[in-house]
């Protein structure tokens, strides 16, 4: 019974780097010239399987929206507001939501500085 040669070498045990001129051991079968796949062993039982590992916790999707009530009374300004784009509005509302969660709520130097921007002028 005849051993299949190593596919990576064709059964020489050496391949050739890219110029071709000087050969280094097959890191395939190492130099025997058989194939790896015939030798005992060779299944990694060890292999995790996919369904073993777990996403990592992700924040919920979709928009987020403020808590408190100025930052609510707010977000309804940037939202009503004619002049903003959307990518404007997304922009601060996320902005607001942000500034909730670092200052507990929204500071009136906020409030000032998000209405500034809702009004044209
Ligand atoms: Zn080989």
């Amino acid at each position: 019974m005849e051993v299949e040669p190593c596919r990576l070498c064709g059964g020489d045990g050496r391949i050739g780097n890219a110029l071709g001129h000087s050969t280094a051991t097959c890191p395939s079968c190492h130099g025997s010239g058989r194939r790896a796949e015939m030798s005992p062993g060779f299944h990694d039982v060890t292999k995790t399987k996919p369904s073993h590992y777990r996403p990592a916790a992700v924040a919920p999707a979709g928009p987020k929206v403020p808590v408190t009530a100025e930052g609510t009374q707010l977000a309804a300004e940037v939202s009503a507001c004619a002049t903003l784009g959307t990518d404007a509005k997304t922009r601060l509302i996320a902005e607001i939501v942000n500034h909730e969660s670092t200052h507990g709520r929204c500071t009136k130097t906020f409030l000032k500085k998000v209405r500034k921007q809702t009004r044209p002028g």
